[in-house]
C-alpha cells in the first residue's frame, strides 16, 4: 500500500473544517495533498456557536453577533457580569461550512469526497517493511492511505465505564422574531436557572442578535434527554411569563446532544489522530467545545510545521481541569448539591472574567483556589479527595 495523501480530514464539522482552515491559510501546507470525507454536504444551518475570547481568531470575519456585558440569572443570586478582557461571540453553522468551503474549494491541493466512512485504518502494527500509514476504509470497500488520517466521526455511541460519569447537556432553542423590539442586543443572558430544576440542572440562554431577534435556548444536564414537547412547552412558558413577549415567530429550530463525561479518550491510535468531540474536546462540566476545538487544531498546525510525532499527545483528560469537571459532576451526579446553587455561588464569589478563564482551563492555580473556596467545602473537598485518589 502506498501513500495517496498527505492527510485525511474524517469528518468535516467544527473540528475537520477548523483544522482544515488552519491548513489553508498556511503556506506550508500548500505543497501537501489533502482529502477531506464526509457524508455529508454540510449545507444546514444545524448548530450555532458561541464562546468567549481575548482577541480575534481565524473566524472572527464570520462572527455573526458578539456581546461584552453578559447577565446571570438564578433565584440565589443574579448579576450582570462584567467579562472584560472577553467578548462572548456566535458563529452560525452554515457560515461556518460556508466559509471553509469557498476558501478550501479554491486550494488546488485540496480535495473533497462525500462519502460515508465505515472504520479507520492503521498499519503501524502490521510487518516489517510496511510504511507507517493511516487510512480511511469507505463504506464501499475503498481504502485510502495518508501519512495522517485527522479524525472526527464517532463511530458509536460514547459509553462511560461504570466508575465514569456520563450526563447529556442537551437543549433545544428557537431564534424568535418579535412584532415589537423587546431586546437589548448589546446584552446576552449567559445563563437563567430562573426555571424548574426538576429534571436536574436547567438554564435559558438568550441571545440578541437585534431588538426583535433572539435565539433562546432551553438547556439541561442529565443523564436522560426530555420529549420533544417538553422542550417546546420550556420555551413558550419562558418566553411569555420571564421575557413577556406573546407576539413572535420561529424563524428557526435548533436541537443538541452534548456528551458531558469523565470518559477518558485516546489521542491517537497508530496514525490516526482524534480531534473534535471524538477526541473528548467537550468540556465535562459545560459542554463547550469551540474553543478547545480551536487550540487543538492550532496546536496540530504547529506540531505539523516542526516535524514532531503526532501520533502521542496529552488529552483534555490530562488537565488539572478535568479534575475540577469530574469534582462537579461527581456532586451532580450524587445530588449533592444542585447546579444552579453551584454556579451561583461561583458567580457570585468571583470575577466572571476568572470564571470564563476556569472554564476554558487557563485559569492560574491562584483563581482556581479562589473558585473552589466559593462552593461550600464540606460538600466538595470530599467530592475532590475522592476523584483525586
Ligand atoms: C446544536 C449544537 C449546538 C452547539 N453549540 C455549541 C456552542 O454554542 N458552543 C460550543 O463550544 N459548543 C457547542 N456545541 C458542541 C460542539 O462545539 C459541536 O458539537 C461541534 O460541532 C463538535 O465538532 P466535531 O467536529 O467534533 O463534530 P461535528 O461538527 O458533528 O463533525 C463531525 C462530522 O463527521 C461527519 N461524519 C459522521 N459520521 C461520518 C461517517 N461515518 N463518514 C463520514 N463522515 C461522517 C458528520 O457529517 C460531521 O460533519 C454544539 C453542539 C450542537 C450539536
Amino acid at each position: 500500500m502506498n501513500k495517496q495523501y498527505d492527510y485525511i480530514i474524517a469528518g468535516a464539522g467544527c473540528a475537520g473544517m477548523s483544522l482544515l482552515m488552519r491548513m489553508v491559510v498556511d503556506p506550508f501546507f500548500a505543497s501537501k495533498k489533502i482529502l477531506v470525507v464526509d457524508a455529508d454536504a454540510k449545507q444546514q444551518n444545524d448548530r450555532t456557536w458561541c464562546f468567549w475570547e481575548t482577541k480575534p481568531d481565524l473566524f472572527e470575519s464570520i462572527v455573526h453577533h458578539q456581546w461584552t456585558k453578559l447577565n446571570f440569572y438564578s433565584n440565589h443570586y443574579s448579576s450582570e457580569l462584567s467579562i472584560d478582557p472577553y467578548t462572548y461571540k456566535m458563529i452560525r453553522g452554515l457560515d461556518f461550512y460556508n466559509y471553509v468551503k469557498t476558501n478550501a474549494l479554491a486550494a488546488p491541493n485540496i480535495e473533497w469526497r462525500k462519502a460515508s466512512v465505515k472504520k479507520l485504518v492503521d498499519t503501524t502494527f502490521e510487518f516489517i517493511g510496511t510504511n507507517d500509514l493511516a487510512g480511511v476504509e469507505l463504506v464501499d470497500g475503498e481504502i485510502i492511505y495518508a501519512e495522517y488520517v485527522f479524525s472526527s466521526i464517532l463511530f458509536e455511541p460514547i459509553k462511560a465505564a461504570a466508575d465514569e460519569y456520563h450526563f447529556l447537556q442537551h437543549f433545544k432553542g428557537w431564534e424568535i422574531k418579535t412584532v415589537t423590539d423587546c431586546f437589548d442586543s448589546s446584552k446576552a443572558v449567559f445563563m437563567d436557572f430562573r426555571v424548574g430544576q426538576e429534571q436536574g440542572t436547567t438554564f435559558m440562554y438568550v441571545l440578541p442578535t437585534s431588538a426583535n431577534t433572539a435565539l433562546i435556548e432551553y438547556t439541561l444536564f442529565t443523564e436522560q434527554l426530555l420529549a420533544d414537547d417538553d422542550y417546546n412547552a420550556a420555551l413558550k412558558k419562558y418566553i411569555a411569563e420571564q421575557l413577556h413577549i406573546n407576539d413572535f415567530e420561529i424563524l428557526h429550530e435548533e436541537k443538541g446532544v452534548i456528551p458531558m463525561t469523565t470518559k477518558k479518550f485516546s489521542y491517537a491510535k497508530g496514525r490516526n489522530i482524534f480531534i473534535g468531540i471524538a477526541g473528548g474536546q467537550a468540556k465535562a462540566s459545560s459542554g463547550y467545545a469551540f474553543k478547545f476545538i480551536q487550540k487543538r487544531t492550532a496546536q496540530l498546525i504547529e506540531a505539523i510545521k516542526k516535524g514532531k510525532d503526532l501520533t502521542y499527545g496529552k488529552t483534555m483528560n490530562d488537565t488539572k481541569g478535568h479534575l475540577y469537571d469530574a469534582v462537579l459532576l461527581h456532586v451532580l451526579h450524587f445530588h449533592k448539591m444542585p447546579g444552579d446553587e453551584i454556579f451561583a455561588a461561583i458567580f457570585k464569589g468571583n470575577k466572571a472574567n476568572n470564571v470564563l478563564a476556569f472554564l476554558d482551563n487557563e485559569s492560574s492555580i491562584l483563581t482556581d483556589l479562589k473558585i473552589m473556596s466559593s462552593v461550600p467545602t464540606r460538600i466538595f473537598l470530599p467530592a475532590a479527595l475522592k476523584e483525586l485518589l
